[in-house]
């Protein structure tokens, strides 16, 4: 068998030369030896599922309460999506598979029961406490200190290529005056938008297998009616004709920004200042017009919107109950992690499963 270093080597060969290579850029925060046969990345993913707060993403809602249904996208179903879209894409652009997927299984770690009506009822009670709250910020702290992978390192001790991928939200108030934030790598930018990619396919799958909207409705938007058309002529679904179209869409888009962008190395997509992978400004109009409809009949819907309601009940009454009687794990929670009491209260709800957050509200 050919060594390590040799197969990285032969792996790097088939990449882009704008790719992150497999051996990593940027490195751990704390030095490890190389795993005999595994890149560096592998090993990433592999901590990354083997971690609690993975496994929990079954019991987590993404639109629809688990349980409701049981057909519908949980987290963990929508997660794997993700990274299957993220996967294809990656090595289609000749991008590096294994870091994309990393990424793309690690960014909803932080995701808290009920979905995003979980994560403003947090958001709430943690600005009532001076702090905020949002979910991928809380993956990397999953990542980077609640999970434990070995007594050497804090966290699992992941390559910061795949916490760069997890810091979607660079505002300019984190970078020093007068510089620039560097670009995320290009895989990372592209599990943001395989992310969008896979959550617009299946919400309209749930939303219709849920029957809070007809293919009769949807087919009033004009992506969704291309898509439609294109589903009959290829004998496929809806969603599947609607991720292929915005795949398309992304890698047409992707291949003429990075030709105009002249970009021949990493580092020139560091320095670049707009998202390389990226759809055309007809897609994301489209995308607009079928988000817009997703939201008034979907999101917005009063079924989904009574479940959302009694979610954030849950969230801010155990929140309060914590912080007035805090239970040995939170009070182990704040000790490991140095933190506030409200901010363990934070970290304990958020990795709470719907069910698990049920019982102990009752
Ligand atoms: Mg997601």
């Amino acid at each position: 068998m050919q060594s390590l270093s040799q197969r990285i080597l032969q792996a790097n060969t088939l990449l882009a030369p704008y790719a992150v290579p497999h051996q990593g850029v940027a490195g751990r925060v704390i030095v490890e030896a190389d795993d005999e046969t595994r890149f560096p990345f592998q090993r990433d993913r592999d901590r990354i599922i083997h971690t609690q707060a993975f496994r929990r993403l079954q019991g987590k809602t993404q639109v629809f309460v688990v349980g409701e249904y049981d057909h519908v996208r949980t987290r963990l179903t929508h997660t794997m999506e993700v990274a299957q879209i993220s996967r294809d894409i990656a090595r289609t652009l000749r991008l590096n598979e294994d870091l994309a997927e990393a990424i793309a299984l690690a960014h909803d770690l932080g995701h808290p029961p009920f979905g995003h009506a979980g994560e403003q009822a947090l958001n709430v009670w943690m600005t009532k406490h001076g702090g905020h709250f949002e979910h991928n910020e809380q993956s990397l702290r999953i990542v980077t200190v609640l999970e434990e992978h070995s007594p050497l390192a804090e966290g699992l001790n992941l390559n910061r290529e795949i916490l760069d991928g997890l810091q979607k939200h660079t505002t300019p108030f984190d970078i020093p005056p007068g510089k620039l934030p560097p670009m995320h790598s290009l895989e990372a930018q592209l599990v943001n938008l395989a992310d969008e990619i896979a959550y617009t396919g299946h919400d309209c799958d749930d939303g219709m297998k849920a029957k809070l909207f007809s293919l009769e409705q949807i087919r009033e938007v004009p992506l969704a009616s291309l898509a439609l058309k294109n589903a009959e002529e290829r004998k496929t679904s809806l969603r599947g004709a609607l991720i292929h179209l915005l795949v398309s869409d992304l890698y047409s888009a992707s291949d003429e920004a990075i030709q105009t962008g002249n970009i021949a190395t990493f580092a020139d997509v560091q320095c670049n200042s707009t998202s390389l992978i990226c759809f055309s400004s007809a897609m994301k109009k489209s995308i607009g017009e079928l988000r817009t409809f997703l939201w008034k009949h979907l999101y917005l819907h009063p079924q989904v919107q009574t479940k959302n309601d009694e979610g954030q009940q849950i969230i801010l009454a155990l929140c309060d109950q914590f912080e007035k009687s805090p239970l040995a794990k939170i009070t182990a929670l704040q000790t490991k992690t140095g933190s506030t009491l409200p901010e363990a209260v934070k970290d304990y709800v958020a990795g709470m499963t719907d069910a698990f957050a049920e019982k102990k509200s009752m």
